[in-house]
């Protein structure tokens, strides 16, 4: 199976200004090596604290932010090196649903206009045919067809991100960044909105980039998750295989905040220390050194890289790592 999206050893940076020469003193890491693969009809789950590059990842990915490194294809195309011409044309396929369905849809625009703004820029529809697909559109999220003349403030949280999905699927797109698209939503419609999205994909053959920070949420729609910790995805794995057999320290942390429901399953209990250090000047090594309970010798020093320690489960920890796991196996104990 090819990948539909491959993101290379993607940065961004945040250069930090001071003083009124403007001096830069150095930059906020945001986003420091990130590579992962999206196929066709997939969601990737990406997660993490806030803060760990993930909502960064995919606006760069959209190319919505500019680059410091690294490449995205998309199929066979670097989206990089593209004119503008052709990211335009290209922006069709890789559609973007914001957070914050109060403040992503324009208050004084219809809902008509909203949804089939950016089908009449592509030369999509126009007229009569463009309210007849917004029309259409609106009744595929859930919503009345009638609702078109209406404006963003007469709708619920729930209706908007609705809204929303509808938008992102009026250029008919193969690829979707869900940015925190739930998060700001009661949980009962959560629920409702990631079964539309499931739906959806079906339907479209669409695939998903799921960014959230509640791994309860991304664990019902993600094929895969992919785990983010200061700029850096620390595991990537099948979603069973990551809720079953975490590797990574991190990993195992924040599943033992979720609870288990079934008392038979063995619980991991990895209490971290401190707080996510800034990206400004990330940890030495292993950036999760400075509060990993297996911290070891060469962690403080050398930056782990990233392993396939299972077939298709990627853990970036020198525990799994063949030159650098330690001899002593009390070291897992710890964890
Ligand atoms: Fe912990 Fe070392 Fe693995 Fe980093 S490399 S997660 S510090 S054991």
């Amino acid at each position: 199976r090819e990948p539909l999206v491959r993101v290379r050893n993607l940065q961004k940076y945040f250069p930090i200004k001071k003083g009124i020469f403007n001096r830069h003193v150095g930059d906020v890491k945001a986003v420091d090596g990130v590579s992962f693969d999206v196929f066709p009809n997939e969601t990737l789950g990406l997660v993490g604290e806030s803060g760990c590059g993930k909502t960064t990842t995919g606006r760069t990915l959209l190319n919505l932010l500019e680059p410091t490194g690294g490449k995205v294809y998309f199929r066979d195309d670097s989206i990089y090196d593209l004119s503008e011409e052709q990211m335009r044309a290209l922006r069709r396929k890789m559609q973007i649903i914001f957070q914050d369905p109060y403040s992503s849809l324009n208050p004084r625009m219809t809902i008509e206009n909203i949804i089939g703004e950016a089908m009449e820029f592509h030369g999509i529809a126009s007229g009569d045919e463009r309210r007849q697909k917004v029309e259409n559109l609106l009744e595929r999220v859930g919503l009345q067809p009638s609702y078109i003349t209406r404006y963003p403030h007469e709708f619920s949280g729930g209706q908007r991100q609705r809204i929303g999905i509808a938008r992102a699927l009026a250029l008919n797109p193969d690829f979707i960044v869900c940015d925190e698209a739930v998060s700001a939503l009661d949980v009962s419609v959560q629920a409702q909105v990631i079964n539309l999205l499931q739906d959806l994909q079906e339907e479209f053959n669409l695939s998903y980039l799921f960014i959230a920070h509640d791994l309860s949420v991304v664990k019902h729609i993600s094929d895969r998750i992919a785990v983010m910790y200061l700029g850096q995805v620390a595991e990537l794995a099948e979603t069973d295989d990551l809720f079953d057999n975490p590797l990574h320290p991190y990993t195992q942390s924040l599943l033992s905040a979720i609870p288990v429901p079934d008392p038979k399953r063995k619980k991991t209990r990895v209490i971290l220390k401190g707080d996510v250090p800034s990206p400004i000047n990330p940890p030495s090594g292993c950036r999760f050194h400075t509060r990993c309970p297996a911290c070891f010798a060469p962690c403080d020093n050398v930056e782990p890289r990233s392993i396939e320690a299972e077939p298709g489960h990627f853990v970036r920890c020198h525990l799994y790592d063949p030159e650098y796991a330690p001899k002593d196996a009390s070291v897992f104990d710890r964890l």
